[in-house]
């Protein structure tokens, strides 16, 4: 299985980050070694400022490829929740050299994701997800806030990767995105259900 998300697919965010809105979705991949369900977190130490990114995450549960986005309904089922983890120190060496971003975003552990996921039947575009950091809330958003809705990020990744089921895609990062420290406990829930937990350690 693959792991495939979407960079700054809400407005927000991309101006939190100084970044330009994009005109056509843009992806970048983490490799399956990246999973990270029901476990402590540990903070790698070639970063010193690691950020959560909490998304909305959609499993793909059939093959495709030049998926129209009139059909993209019928390649997945449920939504969960994972926070794409970001070694924004990194990234953002890696940006002002133009290099690929892959050590600072797809290093062992970096994908959260939820053990639940949930029908896509029960949630709608104005369905909130959230996440609380040591209980504060510190991101919150909703699929209506996105730049490219979900059938059109599967139509254009499909383009170029054919989607196999079990494939996870993370749908890019609200506003909000900020840093962790070790003894850190996240908790992101979808429509008021708890989905995860996870503690950094
Ligand atoms: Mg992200």
């Amino acid at each position: 299985m693959k792991i495939i998300c979407i960079g700054r697919n809400y407005a927000n965010h991309a101006k939190e980050m100084n970044a330009a809105i994009p005109t056509e979705p843009m992806f970048f991949m983490k490799p399956d070694t990246a999973l990270l369900r029901d476990r402590d977190f540990y903070y790698p130490d070639f970063t010193k400022d690691l950020h959560y990114e909490l998304e909305l995450v959609v499993k793909i549960t059939k093959m495709g490829k030049h998926i129209a986005p009139e059909f993209a309904d019928n390649y997945f089922e449920k939504y969960g929740l994972g926070i794409d983890f970001t070694a924004r120190d990194l990234q953002r060496k890696c940006k002002e050299n133009g290099h690929p971003w892959e050590k600072a975003k797809a290093f062992d552990h970096s994908a959260v994701i939820s053990q639940n996921f949930v029908p896509k039947e029960t949630i709608d575009k104005n369905t909130s997800f959230e996440l609380v950091k040591n209980d504060e809330l510190v991101q919150s958003g909703c699929m209506n806030d996105m730049l490219f809705d979900i059938p059109s990020l599967i139509s254009h990744i499909s383009k170029y990767i054919t989607l196999k089921p079990g494939d996870l895609l993370f749908t890019g990062t609200p506003e909000g995105v900020g840093p962790v420290q070790k003894g850190d406990i996240l908790k992101g829930s979808l429509n008021g259900v708890q989905l995860f937990e996870t503690h950094i350690k």
